[in-house]
């Protein structure tokens, strides 16, 4: 079984990233710049924001953190947005999720200029996604196509089952993986809470990828033998044994379902730290279409 660890990944694509950045600041040019918008102050929002903005000093990518309060009236957070759109210093903008009841999400998504929406939520960028054009790719599937391009998983022809049409990660992972690329061309199924028969279709999947959000709901009898698994799942989950007070479990019961497979993700140390390279590549790549 090969541990498809994200800490390895996600060093080579930052260090590519940082030899970047670095050769633009040395030739005179200005770095990238991020700009991240945390409304309140969410346990699990704040210490993901936190992470993206160490990533981004690591690889030479300037940041900016936006701070509004959890009471912030939306018109306050589409003020910040248009004013972010409208700085030309600001090559990528990212509003961390989930955002407070009397704020649409779908709102502030549309918000966002497309030639700066890093997270690759907008409509627009969804729609090129799912057209084959080229695009910002929602980060975490992102992040997940690059981690299989560095452990060279073969995935032409191969059945793939993703588990969540979720649009920020089930169904773009799955245009993406029955895509005419490189890693994709696969026959994909995509599933969700109203499928019937998720284990039989799971039995059938060579790579399954599941993004459900449901602690440790995959187990070893709904995988097949030699597959590939990809965890996406991130929950908190009460332990007053453990330091926090809480653990992360992936979706994956990994230690029962990791001996069937022929390489799987561990959480945390897997997709969590490919969606933040995922997202620092989106970042340069904006930056390089707006400079
Ligand atoms: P979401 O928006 O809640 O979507 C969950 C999807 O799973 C939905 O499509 C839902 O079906 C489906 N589902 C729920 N229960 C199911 C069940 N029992 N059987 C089959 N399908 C079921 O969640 P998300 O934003 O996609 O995130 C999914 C998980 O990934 C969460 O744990 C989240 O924290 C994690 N995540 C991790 C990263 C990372 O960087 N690693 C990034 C983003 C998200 P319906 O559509 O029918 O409701």
């Amino acid at each position: 079984m090969l541990l498809l660890d994200g800490k390895i990944a996600s060093a080579a694509v930052k260090a590519a990233l940082q030899a970047e950045t670095q050769l633009l600041v040395q030739s005179g040019k200005r770095a990238p710049h991020l700009a991240a918008i945390l409304v309140g102050t969410n346990g699990a929002s704040e210490t993901y924001v936190a992470s993206k903005i160490r990533n981004c000093e690591e690889t030479g990518i300037r940041s900016t953190l936006v701070r509004l309060e959890s009471d912030v009236q939306e018109s306050v957070l589409l003020a910040a947005i248009d004013q972010l759109n409208n700085d030309p210093g600001v090559d990528g903008i990212l509003v961390q999720l989930p955002l407070p009841k009397q704020i649409s999400e779908q709102k502030v998504i549309e918000a966002i200029n497309p030639t700066k929406d890093v997270d690759g939520f907008h409509p627009s960028s969804a729609g090129k996604l799912v057209q084959g054009l080229s695009t910002f790719i929602p980060a975490t599937p992102y992040g997940i196509m690059l981690m299989l391009e560095y452990f060279n998983i073969e995935t032409k022809g191969k059945h793939a089952v993703v588990i969540g049409r979720s649009n920020i990660v089930g169904r773009p992972m799955s245009i993406l993986l029955s895509s005419n690329q490189q890693r994709g061309n696969c026959t994909v199924t995509i599933c969700h809470s109203q499928t019937p028969n998720l284990k039989e279709i799971c039995l059938q999947a060579d790579i399954l990828v599941a993004a459900l959000g449901r602690p440790e709901f995959v187990k070893a009898d709904m995988v097949k033998e030699g597959a590939v698994v990809i965890d996406v799942g991130i929950t908190r989950v009460d332990d007053a044994t453990a330091k926090k007070g809480f653990r992360i479990k992936g979706d994956v019961a990994f230690a029962e379902v990791a001996p069937k497979t022929s390489a799987i993700t561990p959480v945390p140390g897997g997709v969590g730290l490919m969606t933040i390279a995922g997202l620092l590549k989106n970042t340069l790549q904006a930056y390089k279409q707006n400079a």
